[in-house]
């Protein structure tokens, strides 16, 4: 019964959510998708989203075993994520939203993986923060493959002048790439696009797909996927 249960189905369960068995739906439909692309599922890294839930929920998803997460604000992850480090030190934390420049210290303190760098302000200061405190998180590149506005992220069009910057100039551990589809479009387009952007940079890791999306995600090369509602249920407001 744990498996195919769509996003609103799960989040009826909100009052009383059963965090395990979302978090097991999840990892059997990520192993499928990545079998009905013959691929190896161990291929694909599940990062868990709790932003925006309390502590609480992310200890309970701790607990049932999960061990990379993604939060998208350095102070919310500051709040919740120093005590859980300490009571899982094998947990591996992904930034997954905007960083700006006055929070690269806080952000390279706390965080395993930042998913996010997508200016050479940015790249600039995360290479300088690097010399500084000697520790290197892995970097994926977020590009706004729908050029977007609103969207943070480089330009599908300077993206490989930024990647050849932060990695032959800036000498930055880029892993990856790392993208949000626009939300009225057919998502495959874009993780298509990532792939194609990342192949030509010989970059290995994917980050795309979320709770709506991985299993196409997966379908286009996915590494790590960003699964918040299907685990954690609706967000609660800011
Ligand atoms: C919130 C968020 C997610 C998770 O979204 P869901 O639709 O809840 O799975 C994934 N990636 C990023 C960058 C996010 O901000």
């Amino acid at each position: 019964m744990l498996r195919n249960r769509n996003l609103s189905e799960i989040e009826t369960l909100n009052d009383n959510i059963d965090f395990a068995a979302n978090l097991q739906a999840v990892r059997s439909e990520i192993a499928d998708a990545a079998q009905a692309a013959n691929r190896d599922p161990a291929s694909v890294t599940l990062v868990a989203v709790g932003k925006a839930h309390p502590a609480e929920r992310s200890r309970a998803v701790l607990d049932a075993g999960q061990r990379v997460f993604g939060e998208n604000r350095v102070q919310e992850a500051e709040g919740k994520w120093p005590a859980l480090k300490e009571a899982f030190p094998d947990t591996q934390l992904h930034l997954i939203g905007p960083l700006q420049t006055n929070k690269v210290r806080q952000a390279m303190a706390l965080f395993d993986v930042i998913e996010t760098i997508d200016r050479p302000k940015l790249a600039m200061a995360i290479a300088r923060e690097m010399d500084r405190s000697g520790r290197r998180p892995d970097c994926l590149i977020q590009i706004n493959t729908g050029n977007e506005n609103q969207k943070a992220g480089v330009a599908p069009e300077d993206a490989d002048a930024f990647i050849r910057q932060c990695v032959e100039e800036l000498e930055l551990p880029v892993c990856g790439l790392m993208c949000i589809p626009p939300v009225d479009d057919e998502p495959s387009l874009h993780f298509a696009l990532l792939r194609e952007i990342a192949r030509r940079h010989n970059l290995p890791w994917l980050s795309m797909g979320m709770s709506a999306d991985y299993q196409v995600a997966i379908a286009f090369g996915a590494t790590h996927v960003r699964v918040g509602t299907a685990i954690f249920g609706t967000r609660p407001p800011r």
